[in-house]
């Protein structure tokens, strides 16, 4: 476990199944104490257990197995709140609370705004707690997700929401995939200064068994593939060695697609 200290809270960051993370979040002003889409429920269970506190909400940002897993057997061992996206309720296991961007989650103690951000899924939300994003499956390090029920439009919209984001605010997504990212992204942005030196970073970190994560969004908006086409100079570079438009979502979807086949 790692933990991440902000203004009010502490995040304390749990590895689970092959490349997973979910996140605990403690207040330090009330007894919020909240797990980000727990993949499982041991894990969660003993943290809480090492912290001393009970969990008092379980936050999902979408309905995968993999971020919704735990959702049941903590509910069952603490009678926590689970709270989700409102217009995906009915995909997330023992909802009670239904969120929106103009509904979010009111808890003691925490200022928390609601992104909708569809794409990877049509019902993923992120939760955004001061300089702190917690985006599950949208934005990842170097990367975001695929585009199982969303279109490239829906996705770069979601995704230009969170680049406007303080560059200062930490990342938490919900999977350690950026090394395989960053192979990726120095593939098609191989001049970027930024990128060059965000590679050897966290390679130094996975050779001492760190996490890569958060980054955060200064990081990422100079040297993700993703948000690297909100940058116009760098989609003429992209365009004319493509040889496709120049525009945004152009730019956007044919990475995408290339990464697809990557
Ligand atoms: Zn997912």
């Amino acid at each position: 476990m790692w933990s991440y200290q902000h203004a009010g809270f502490t995040v304390h960051q749990l590895p689970v199944l092959r490349d997973n993370y979910i996140y605990l979040i403690e207040s330090r002003t009330s007894n919020a104490l909240i797990a980000v889409d727990p993949a499982e429920a041991v894990t969660v269970r003993n943290a809480c257990k090492l912290l001393g506190k009970p969990l008092t909400h379980i936050f999902n940002t979408h309905h995968h197995w993999d971020h919704t897993d735990g959702n049941l057997a903590l509910k069952k061992d603490f009678a926590c709140v689970i709270v989700g996206a409102g217009h995906d309720a009915d995909r997330i296991p023992g909802i009670d609370l239904a969120v929106s961007e103009s509904a979010p989650p009111q808890v003691d103690g925490l200022n928390i705004t609601v992104l909708n951000v569809p794409g990877h899924t049509s019902g993923h939300i992120a939760y955004v707690m001061d300089d702190a994003l917690f985006c599950g499956d949208t934005l990842f390090g170097a990367g975001c997700g695929r585009l199982f029920e969303g279109t490239p439009a829906q996705m770069l919209h979601s995704l230009n929401k969170i680049a406007i984001l303080n560059g200062s605010t930490k990342v938490y997504c919900a999977h350690e995939y950026t090394l395989a990212n960053l192979k990726f992204a120095q593939a098609i942005d191989a001049d970027n200064p930024a990128l060059i030196e965000r590679i050897a970073d966290d390679k130094n970190s996975r050779r001492q068994h760190l996490p890569t994560i958060p980054s955060s969004i200064a990081i990422e908006t100079s040297t993700n593939p993703f948000l690297r086409p909100l940058d116009g100079s760098f989609c003429q570079i992209y365009a004319t060695a493509h040889n496709i438009n120049s525009d945004p979502l152009t730019v956007f979807t044919d990475i995408r697609r290339r990464k697809d086949a990557w």
